[in-house]
């Protein structure tokens, strides 16, 4: 790897460091650790520790994915979804945080 690019890697992974950390500090208010988490995410998956399948994981369609969350406390644990499993796979999450 050139050095340019050694050190954006190095800083990226900074940044990933410092948003999980940020998503489980449970002092800060919900909307900024579920903000950082889902930047993490986004991190992880620029550094290549998440990689996005080519369809949904659910439905197999090939659409503009989003990731899901299961649980912001796992930042870094996403389902590849198109929007119309995303907003089933929410619903389940609220119906699971309800029962
Ligand atoms: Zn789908």
């Amino acid at each position: 790897m050139r050095k340019g690019r050694r050190n954006r890697h190095r800083a990226l992974l900074a940044r990933l460091q410092r948003h999980l950390e940020i998503s489980l500090d449970s002092l800060k208010p919900r909307r900024i650790r579920t903000r950082s988490a889902r930047y993490a995410a986004a991190l992880g998956e620029r550094l290549g520790l998440i990689s996005r399948p080519r369809a949904c994981s659910w439905c197999r369609r090939h659409a503009r994915l989003e990731r899901h969350h299961w649980d912001y406390t796992e930042p870094l644990n996403v389902t590849f979804l198109c929007d119309e499993c995303h907003v089933l796979a929410d619903a389940m999450v609220v119906r699971a945080a309800s029962a």
